[in-house]
């Protein structure tokens, strides 16, 4: 039996031994860093939560590296994420600079047409409760990633439940992304932690359970699991598995199959 801790460490050792820098690309990501800085009680401005939406919007069904290598440039396109720059300015002119530094999706232009509403509303929502930061912190993460996912107060256009919690990481906040990588991961192809493929709100659970068990931070725990998985990272288990290097194999479906187990036992927690 396999305990979450031990699952952890076999990721982080996989990746060491890939000659993958863990903690540079966690310190890279920063979310870690800015649940740390929210943990110590700093506040987060109205700045900086644009800054979230917007690149989590960016996030959307895209590799993140060129985003992450093109942070400095983004802030200046974005105005250095004030509300005012923002909403004076070209929205296609500011969708196509976008598209030229490859940081782009296929929704970009939609997203720079939305983006004074969705300004309005979290002006909105910094009205009624005092601030964005008091917003995010009145709820669990994944009840405040519903409504502005999915609600009928404060939805924010272009955003889904995923992208939302991918909004309050940016912020601070301690929270699973269950994006596409995570998912598949944790469903029964693999290290069978769910009887199937897992829902969005299944995958948050079976980590938030993993990071309470191992006690780490949930967005450590989120990070590390898609650096394992992301492509432009670490790119152990993506699409096309990389099982023979992979310290999980004795632990999931298809690394067993791979190395000619039977593959079906399903991996039970300590
Ligand atoms: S053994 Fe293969 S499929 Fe399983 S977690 Fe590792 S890389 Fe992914």
């Amino acid at each position: 039996m396999v305990t979450a801790g031990q699952l952890l460490a076999l990721m982080e050792e996989t990746l060491r031994a890939q000659g993958f820098d863990v903690a540079g690309a966690i310190d890279e990501l920063g979310q870690v860093r800015q649940s740390d800085r929210r943990d110590r009680g700093e506040s987060f401005s109205f700045g900086e939560h644009i800054r979230g939406m917007l690149l989590a919007l960016l996030s959307n069904q895209r590799p993140w590296g060129p985003i992450a290598r093109n942070e400095a440039r983004l802030a200046e396109l974005f105005g250095g994420y004030e509300a005012e720059r923002l909403k004076a300015a070209d929205k296609s002119r500011l969708a196509e600079r976008v598209q030229a530094i490859k940081c782009g999706n296929r929704a970009i232009a939609r997203q720079m047409a939305d983006l004074d509403a969705n300004l309005a509303t979290l002006e909105r929502i910094a009205a009624d409760y005092g601030s964005l930061d008091r917003f995010v912190l009145s709820d669990a993460p994944e009840a405040i990633a519903r409504e502005l996912g999915q609600g009928k107060r404060y939805k924010l256009r272009g955003m889904g439940f995923t992208l939302a919690l991918e909004y309050l990481r940016h912020v601070g906040v301690k929270a699973i992304k269950p994006d596409s990588h995570i998912r598949r991961i944790v469903g029964d192809s693999r290290l069978r932690l769910h009887g199937g493929y897992p829902s969005e709100a299944e995958a948050v659970a079976i980590l938030s359970g993993l990071a309470a068990e191992a006690g780490v931070n949930l967005t450590y725990l989120d990070n590390l699991m898609w650096l394992y998985c992301a492509v432009d990272y670490g790119a152990i288990c993506g699409g096309a598995p990389k099982c023979g290097a992979c310290g999980l194999r004795p632990h999931c479906a298809q690394g067993r199959a791979v190395q000619g187990g039977v593959g079906r036992e399903r991996v039970r927690l300590a």
